[in-house]
């Protein structure tokens, strides 16, 4: 894969006319012109409701606990409206951020906001430097429930722009974005430092030892052409070895719907027509990310490199931009903003 990865910014196409897979619109995508504290009520009540059908990796116990002593009424009678068609300004509330911020450091935490006090970990998946470093990315480590890879290369478009670039864009527009609001934001890795990884272990205790209200890990998928939109995925509530995720599961499933439903909004991004059920979310026990995170964590997976039309918009710069702005929104809707 190409270190070359591409600064130009390809001409948005429209969206493929033609046939795919059936797709079913997500109440998240059909409550696309609701506002804030609606919307995120919505999409969580869908979120609960569709959870009950259950899927490979689901964690219906979480649902359930999650859904419980709220009404169920389904929130996915709404027609969908068009994709990419985000409503409202995507700047949070009081930014000035201009739309074309090239995510420069912004000099720390704004005095006042809505996240002032607050601590925000984002961890870039992957790191640029590990392809050059096969032997410790493969070494196992201890998830909890299992073993794996310390970490991975991570995926790239098939014109060689790597997922691993494209996480730490979005990861310091989004620090930008929540510095602005106050919040005090760390970075698992920055600027070739470590120059590999680190490991997924030492990703998670980077939110617990910063003792974080909000955890997020940032990547894109690699899967076949034709599999579009975005998925945010939910820790499991596991109990095995050193992962202990039910004190999180909940808050982590909070925090992972309003960033879906902000997500979407922002940036047109379907959800997922390939994970997740139409829902944009999807529960994992095997990822060390979240198995060993004590503060609430979710990873987020932006759009599909190998598909051409997320592909677009994964190499475009105000689209990052975009992704950027709707986690934000999400971080600040879960934080109490
Ligand atoms: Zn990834």
């Amino acid at each position: 894969m190409s270190y070359t990865g591409p600064d130009f910014e390809p001409p948005r196409p429209e969206l493929s006319g033609r046939p795919d897979r059936p797709r079913r619109w997500p109440a998240v995508a059909g409550v696309a012109l609701v506002s804030g504290a609606l919307l995120g009520w919505l999409v969580y009540e869908a979120t609960a409701s569709s959870d009950s059908s259950g899927g490979p990796g689901s964690d219906r116990a979480a649902a359930r606990s999650a859904a419980s002593g709220s009404p169920s009424g389904p929130a996915a009678a709404t027609p969908p409206s068009a994709p990419g068609s985000p409503s409202r300004s995507s700047a949070p509330a009081g930014s000035s951020a201009p739309a074309d911020d090239d995510g420069k450091r912004s000099g720390g935490p704004a005095l006042r906001g809505p996240l002032r006090g607050k601590v925000v970990v984002i961890d870039p998946g992957h790191n640029p430097g590990n392809f050059r470093h096969p032997a410790e990315i493969n070494r196992k480590v201890d998830i909890g429930t299992n073993r794996k890879e310390c970490d991975t290369t991570g995926t790239s478009t098939n014109a060689g722009y790597p997922e691993a670039q494209f996480t730490l864009d979005v990861a310091h527009r989004l620090r930008t974005l929540l510095e602005q609001q106050g919040a005090t934001v760390k970075l698992t890795h920055d600027d070739g430092t470590p120059s590999w990884g680190p490991c997924v272990d030492e990703r998670a205790r980077i939110g617990n030892d910063a003792h974080a209200d909000a955890a997020i890990s940032l990547h894109a998928d690699g899967s076949a052409a034709g599999n579009r939109g975005f998925h945010v995925i939910l820790p499991a509530a596991v109990h095995s070895g050193a992962a202990d995720t039910r004190p999180i599961a909940a808050a982590s499933k909070r925090l992972g719907t309003m960033i879906a439903g902000d997500f979407v909004r922002v940036t047109g991004e379907p959800p997922s027509n390939y994970i997740g059920g139409g829902t944009g979310l999807d529960t994992r026990q095997d990822l060390g990310g979240l198995n060993l995170s004590t503060v609430p964590k979710v990873f987020i997976e932006c759009g599909n490199m190998r598909d051409s039309v997320d592909a677009a918009r994964l190499t475009s710069g105000n689209w990052r931009q975009k992704a950027a702005e709707g986690i934000s929104e999400g971080i600040v809707s879960f934080l109490g903003g």
